[in-house]
């Protein structure tokens, strides 16, 4: 008989935060909305009974299509002024996974990583061919206008301008970057990673991040956790951040808190700020930042969805 777990989900919408004292109240009510939005659309899946692997594509897809975060509508600009999105899932059952990068075109990227793990053979399918891959699995495809928002505009013209003037990089958090991700649990122990991004502001055409590369910005494996990364992708993949995580529980027997929060540590002194998400084979989900925010929440076994931004306490709501 399998054994029964606890269900758990947790979400980040990146640590591209706005600064506390630049967020109005209507802002930082809109940034809470979406992340309840996206814990509420993951944990009903896990309520009901059903796969990990569905409820961490719900809850990136509810984010994808909030503007707020910097994945599908909403993506930051290239240096050339396209949009250039990145989106991974991994099933912790098998490590089946699938990814996509540099493309633009379908309305959540998500699925279309999801179709590269479930109906092709290969592991991460960029650009071009991606997309046409997108296509013949019938995704819905949105034009460019879609994805656009002025906010992001105004992040690349602030920056393309910086660069020109040689003015040292004050940009906020926000207007350098941001990501969507999702970790969670399900009733049979199952775990499952998904991360989504349009990347860095004004990053070269043709620059994929972490979060399409496994064992960097995404991992799940059911022996060890499932984690979504965000941050300055360069950084997270040269010290393969996710697998660190899970080699230290795998061959150190390190607990899952003290794991993320060595790893989270030790990216930041070479200049990789950020945070993730994680969850293991039991316990609640982690969620280390060494940013001055992460956009994050969870859902506790008591139906409870907690969100929070900055240092501050969670901002608790009841499921229903
Ligand atoms: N990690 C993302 C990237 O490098 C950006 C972010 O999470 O803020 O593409």
């Amino acid at each position: 008989m399998p054994t029964a777990h606890t269900p758990a989900l947790a979400i980040h919408g990146g640590a591209g935060t706005i600064p506390r004292a630049a967020l109005d109240d209507e802002t930082l009510a809109a940034h809470h909305t979406g992340l309840r939005t996206a814990l509420t659309a993951g944990f009903a899946i896990l309520r009901a009974g059903g796969p990990a692997v569905d409820a961490v594509t719900a809850a990136v897809m509810a984010l994808e299509d909030d503007p707020l975060f910097n994945a599908a509508r909403g993506a930051v600009f290239t240096e050339a002024g396209q949009l250039e999105m990145d989106a991974a899932i991994m099933d912790g059952r098998t490590r089946a996974a699938g990814a996509v990068a540099s493309i633009c075109g379908p309305k959540n990227p998500i699925l279309a990583a999801r179709a590269v793990m479930e109906h092709s053979p290969a592991v991460l399918l960029t650009g071009p061919g991606a997309e046409a891959f997108a296509r013949a699995q019938n995704l819905v495809f949105m034009p460019e206008s879609y994805f656009e928002t002025p906010r992001r505009r105004a992040a690349l013209a602030l920056e393309l301008n910086r660069r020109l003037t040689g003015a040292p990089d004050t940009r906020t958090d926000a207007d350098r970057h941001g990501t969507v991700g999702a970790v969670a649990r399900d009733a049979a122990g199952n775990l499952a990673a998904a991360t989504s991004t349009g990347g860095m502001t004004a990053k070269l055409p043709g620059r994929i991040g972490d979060t399409p590369i496994f064992g960097a910005g995404t991992y799940a494996d059911n022996a060890t956790c499932a984690v979504s990364c965000t941050g300055t992708g360069e950084v997270f993949i040269r010290f393969t951040a996710a697998a660190e995580i899970a080699a230290r529980l795998r061959h150190a027997g390190q607990t899952l808190d003290h794991a993320a929060e060595a790893v989270i540590a030790e990216l930041l002194t070479h200049g990789g700020d950020g945070g993730l998400i994680a969850i293991g084979r039991d316990g609640p989900p982690v969620m280390p930042f060494n940013s001055s925010g992460m956009y994050r929440g969870l859902v506790t076994a008591d139906g409870i969805l907690h969100t929070a931004i900055h240092h501050e306490d969670f901002t608790k709501q009841p499921f229903d």
